[in-house]
């Protein structure tokens, strides 16, 4: 297996899409090849990231839920949607 081909059939691989043949030269190549090591470690952080993003439409930076949940928190238990007797230092987030 190649590069090339390690890189055509990754997304394949990532979804168990591979016959275990098809699995067994991945993992040969991974072996021996450190850059696609270096590649796939990438593509997988890149999918969770996206994933991330999906999950929170409208906090794109970590570092800037916190702020949010609070708000949120404090919206919510104005209207009476939180329990009353959640600790307000450990937050929890509900659907709504
Ligand atoms: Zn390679």
């Amino acid at each position: 297996m190649t590069c090339r081909d390690f890189v055509e059939f990754l997304s394949e691989y990532l979804s168990s899409e591979l016959a275990a043949a098809e699995r067994s030269e991945f993992q040969a190549h991974l072996a021996e090849c450190p850059p696609c090591v270096a590649y796939l470690d990438t593509y997988q952080k890149t999918i969770q990231l996206g994933k991330a993003a999906y999950a929170h439409p409208e906090d794109r930076v970590p570092d800037e839920v916190p702020q949010e949940l609070v708000r949120a928190i404090l919206a919510a238990r104005a209207k009476g949607m939180t329990n009353p007797s959640l600790d307000a230092d450990q937050p929890r987030t509900r659907p709504m």
